[in-house]
């Protein structure tokens, strides 16, 4: 057992603050993580304010985890010391019920233990994410950082990454196709740059009117003003496919009549739950879905589709010490477009 020093909240209310963690010594199987850098996902801004209820507190929040091998269990035969690596939402699952059998550790039967906010296997032992100095994760719940992308633009990657490619790869954005993207914060600014790599007609729809011109910016051919009823208006019915990456409640039926005849909405983003009317679907024979993270296999092929593709986050990188004022940067819509963690800053003021 080894001491690390993290940034951790005590309850929903309060702010991120130093503290002291105990990581277990790696097993047979592990993979002792030196962590660089930690991407800051909304989904951990949900879960410090408890807003989808059920937190564990204290909470050491960070699901976008980047950093070297220092040391491997004596059984390792995927990873050597020295090696970048990542670690996304999760850190273990059953392996044993069909949707680990089959990849989608996401779905585990039994369900994935999360990188932080959930437990081990032995169903006791609290998680704790990235917001830290170092991790100790299984082998198989740890992924290949391939050469050219840099460590900080990557770390965001193992999950606004991963949670856009899924959906994008299953619905089929590709060439020919027309992609709306939905808020473009952390995940939709992921999407633009995914969709576009994969060919794909790209719209931003945001609430923001001042996005226009960074949409363009990061591959954008279009962009819509979604609080401006005109414009709305005249993209209806156009979209083959919408990823809906927006954190705050809103209007669903809205978004699918954007959709043509046989669309579809995916959900990415989790904000409280808003009315939907079945004419918005069944109007135009529309689907609604969802989406969750990606398995460790779709994390690995994205991982090597972004170094392929020259992919990367566009990131801000902040000291841990600033943690509590990028939430509220977050909150507000003032991020570009992933805050970034440099845990160097945490290692330096512990030394
Ligand atoms: P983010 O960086 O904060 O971006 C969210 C975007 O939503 C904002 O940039 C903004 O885009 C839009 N938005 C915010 N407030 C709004 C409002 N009041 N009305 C309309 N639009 C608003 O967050 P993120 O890290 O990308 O995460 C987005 C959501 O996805 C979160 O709910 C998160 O928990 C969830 N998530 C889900 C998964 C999954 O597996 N399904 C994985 C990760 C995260 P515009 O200014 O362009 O409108
Ligand atoms: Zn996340
Ligand atoms: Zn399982």
């Amino acid at each position: 057992m080894a001491e690390i020093p993290a940034y951790a909240t005590q309850g929903p209310r309060t702010p991120l603050a130093p503290f002291t963690i105990v990581r277990r010594e790696p097993g047979l199987h592990d993979v002792l993580i030196e962590i660089a850098f930690c991407g800051i996902c909304h989904s951990d801004l949900h879960q410090v304010r408890d807003e989808w209820g059920r937190s564990i507190f204290p909470m050491v929040p960070g699901h976008e985890i980047v950093g070297t091998v220092l040391a491997v269990g004596r059984e390792v035969r995927r990873f050597r010391t020295g090696e970048s690596v990542g670690v996304g939402c999760f850190v273990d699952s059953c392996r044993n019920c069909e949707a680990c059998r089959s990849g989608e550790e996401q779905f585990c039967s039994v369900g994935m233990c999360l990188t932080y906010n959930g437990y081990e296997r032995d169903g006791v032992t609290p998680t704790y994410g990235g917001y830290s100095t170092r991790i100790v994760v299984d082998e198989n719940y740890v992924l290949h950082l391939p050469e050219g992308l840099p460590h900080e633009r990557a770390a965001p990657l193992l999950c606004a990454g991963i949670t856009t490619y899924s959906p994008l790869r299953r619905e089929g954005a590709g060439p020919g196709r027309r992609v709306g993207i939905m808020g473009l914060g952390g995940l939709g600014h992921m999407a633009v740059k995914l969709a576009k790599a994969m060919g794909a007609e790209v719209t931003v729809l945001s609430h923001s009117a001042g996005k226009r011109s960074g949409a363009k910016q990061l591959g954008a051919d279009h962009f819509v003003h979604t609080a401006d009823a005109g414009q709305l208006k005249k993209h209806a019915g156009i979209f083959d496919l919408i990823l809906d990456t927006v954190s705050a409640s809103h209007d669903y039926n809205g978004v699918l009549d954007l959709l043509r005849r046989d669309g579809t909405l995916v959900l990415v983003g989790v904000p409280p739950p808003a009315p939907l009317a079945a004419g918005s679907l069944i109007m135009k024979r529309r689907r609604l879905t969802g989406s969750l993270i990606g398995g460790i296999r779709e994390t690995q092929e994205m991982l090597d589709f972004c170094a392929a593709q020259g992919v990367a986050a566009d990131v801000e990188v902040i000291p841990i010490q600033k943690v509590n004022e990028a939430y509220d940067r977050m909150e507000r819509g003032d991020v570009h477009y992933r805050f970034v963690i440099d845990l160097a800053s945490l290692r330096e003021t512990t030394r």
